[in-house]
């Protein structure tokens, strides 16, 4: 790297060594112009996001509660296990090459519904019906509706009214969006 004082192209490495268990790797380095003396430390920006919830709280990625999370969606549904811990890694995947050190829970709500939208239709309008409910419920009867007009919730008609019923007593009074939950 050039040197921070004088710019110049070239310094040169005095010693190498692992920091911060291991995570880090710290050089000292000389300029080879001005002779000034540095420090680089040097980590992998492979680091999983926060995801800040909506409450403002701030908790690690946990891939066993995703997993927990799909499964339930997905109960009964015909869809191999390979396929969702395919799922599972591209999520992750996606969330580390963001490159963010955090992420709002929304962002990780529509990458799993990305996801289950390819996986099972039924499993997608479950969790859809649970999770945006309480994120924007438009935008939830907007796809409700559009996969209806596709023809391809028809079968499950009987299925889906249960789940819309479901969804509509889950959901906060219209005018208290935010309010009376999540304390
Ligand atoms: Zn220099």
């Amino acid at each position: 790297m050039y040197c921070p004082f004088c710019g110049h192209v070239e310094t040169k490495v005095n010693d190498s060594r692992l920091a911060a268990e291991g995570r880090q790797i710290r050089r000292r380095r000389e300029c080879l112009a001005c002779g000034e003396r540095f420090t680089t430390f040097e980590t992998a920006e492979l680091v999983m996001p926060l995801v800040v919830k909506s409450d403002d709280s701030r908790e690690p990625f946990d891939e066993q509660k995703l997993r927990t999370g799909l499964l339930k969606a997905l109960e009964k549904r015909p869809v191999p296990q390979d396929a969702v811990e395919e799922s599972i890694s591209r999520i992750g995947h996606k969330l580390r090459s963001l490159g963010e050190r955090e992420v709002p829970s929304r962002h990780l709500g529509e990458l799993v519904m990305e996801e289950l939208r390819h996986l099972d239709e039924v499993a997608y309008v479950r969790f859809a019906s649970v999770y945006r409910s309480f994120q924007d419920v438009e935008a939830f009867r907007d796809e409700v509706e559009k996969l209806r007009q596709r023809g391809s919730l028809d079968p499950l008609a009987g299925q889906l009214s249960l789940l819309t019923a479901e969804a509509a007593a889950a959901l906060p009074p219209i005018s208290g969006k935010g309010r009376g939950r999540g304390k």
